[in-house]
């Protein structure tokens, strides 16, 4: 299959959208068409574990990818995580499900497609002939970075370097992170916010002399960021899987369509959603939860997209994004894939910060989107409740969209229609902060915090966490957004 630019230009092949990341022009890849999935193919799909049902979805992008190798690597990944399934269903009541993508080795749903990106681009790079040692750059609100390093550190040919907004991150990404190990790895802070630190990253991998300059150390840039075509991809899967394990385990009939509730930051977690639709799976809505930065809950609703606000630091950091990269494949499709279009509001939302959609484009968007958000108290509300009625303990963005799935109840409270909340980190990676929420209580140091949690949860502790303290921090730069090429030119030595 072949993949266009939203912005414009060439089209290319599946392993070259993955291997450059970003189209010269700055568009992102999409796929020139949707694969189609029917109902008789989805229940083909039912007696499939995971990285089976995985090795399907993704083949049907990726064709040029040999599938039984696809399939082996997509084994291998999903080994690395706890348990037997790496996306488990937990029902918390009639109707209400949590899909659980936490369960990678680095405690966040990113896993679910950082473990697979490696074998994509290192593929990609053999089937485009590639000889280049290739540069990962990423930016990261938290999660990204340290799921990419844990997947690419000491990957063969490829060096990865990771930049974090200095003050917006939660102390615990901020040590996984800074403890990284590994012979290829680079970890930077930056001064500002997630949004200065993407822009600056973006930056780099839009000019083209910059491109030269790397190429002529015989140094190939690529992206690990949700803008990566390679990264959206294994997402599609589990909204598959999760659907098909609601029919195998008779919750729902084959065909009947269910709603989702995603944690929302850059769009590309609930962009897969979209993309599973798309394909014919039965989703009826896809409910968008923000939390106090809630530029997508604003759009959703009036249709301009306006990020001259004030930016929140908040308790789910992952989130804490104005600029959600992703909602540019939306529009792409929502404009009738008008290239000329979505440029021109992207070249509107750089210049002057805002931009705004039809009214007729609006309402499209809104047969299946809506959205809602949570403030600090909201969030803390809704983890607190679930955890009273039920047992069941969140993590703060999940907290988010657990309040925008309790308010779409509350105002339809005739809908039948099932809901599943995907839940997108273990609560212990944020364990002040789930504490705080399910017991009242206040403790200064992480790692007290994973032990009152426990106590108070009686939740297994993953072992990737509870090792960190006695990590010897290997990276504490901090630099200013302007200067991210030079520190890159200094890592390549
Ligand atoms: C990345 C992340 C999100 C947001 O996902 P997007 O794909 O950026 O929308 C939500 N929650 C957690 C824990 C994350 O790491």
């Amino acid at each position: 299959m072949n993949f266009l630019s939203t912005r414009g230009g060439k089209k290319v092949t599946g392993a070259q959208a993955v291997v450059k990341g970003l189209s010269e022009n700055g568009g992102l890849y999409v796929p020139e068409v949707f694969p189609a999935f029917t109902l008789d193919d989805l229940e083909d799909m039912l007696p499939l574990n995971y990285p089976e049902r995985a090795a399907r979805i993704i083949s049907s992008f990726l064709d040029e990818y040999p599938a039984e190798e696809l399939k082996d690597a997509l084994v291998k990944a999903y080994s690395k995580f706890e348990g037997d399934d790496p996306a488990p269903l937990v029902r918390i009541d009639d109707g209400v499900y949590i899909l659980e993508l936490f369960h990678g080795p680095t405690c966040a749903f990113k896993d679910m497609a950082l473990t697979v990106l490696p074998y994509l681009l290192r593929k990609g790079c053999d089937i485009c002939g590639i000889k280049e040692e290739i540069l990962i750059l990423v930016a990261t609100s938290g999660d990204t970075g340290k799921a990419a390093l844990e997947g690419f550190k000491d990957a063969d040919g490829v060096k990865i370097m990771v930049f974090y907004p200095n003050e917006g991150v939660s102390k615990m990404q901020k040590l996984q992170m800074c403890t990284q190990e590994g012979s290829n790895v680079n970890v930077v802070a930056v001064k500002g916010n997630f949004d200065d630190c993407q822009t600056a990253v973006k930056e780099i991998f839009a000019s083209e002399q910059k491109a030269e300059e790397l190429l002529k150390r015989g140094v190939r840039l690529s992206s690990a960021n949700s803008i990566n075509f390679g990264r959206l991809v294994p997402q599609v899967a589990y909204y598959f899987s999760a659907y098909l394990d609601l029919v195998s385990s008779g919750q729902i009939e084959l065909g009947e369509e269910i709603d989702f509730t995603v944690p929302t930051g850059n769009f590309g977690n609930i962009l897969a959603g979209y993309y599973a639709k798309r394909m014919g799976l039965p989703v009826r809505r896809l409910h968008c939860a923000s939390n106090l930065n809630k530029v997508l809950t604003d759009f959703l609703s009036t249709g301009v997209y306006d990020i001259r606000r004030e930016f929140y630091k908040t308790t789910s950091p992952s989130m804490d994004i104005l600029v959600s990269s992703n909602l540019e494949r939306l529009l792409f499709e929502i404009s009738g894939r008008d290239e000329k279009l979505t440029a021109e509001r992207m070249k509107e939302l750089k210049e002057n910060g805002i931009y705004s959609i039809t009214k007729q484009e609006l309402e499209k968007i809104n047969e299946v989107f809506d959205g809602g958000f949570a403030t600090e108290d909201e969030s803390v509300e809704a983890m607190f409740g679930v955890f009273e009625d039920t047992g069941y303990t969140m993590d703060t963005h999940t907290g988010c969209a657990m309040k925008v799935a309790l308010d779409w109840f509350e105002k339809n409270r005739k809908d039948e229609t099932k809901m599943v909340i995907v839940a997108t980190a273990n609560p212990y990676k944020f364990p002040q902060d789930v504490l705080y929420a399910v017991t009242g209580n206040d403790v200064k140091d992480s790692f007290k915090g994973i032990k009152r949690l426990h106590a108070a949860t009686a939740m297994e502790v993953p072992k990737s966490l509870l090792t960190l303290r006695d990590k010897p921090v290997r990276f504490t730069k901090v630099v200013s957004s302007r200067s991210l090429f030079d520190e890159v030119l200094e890592f390549l030595g």
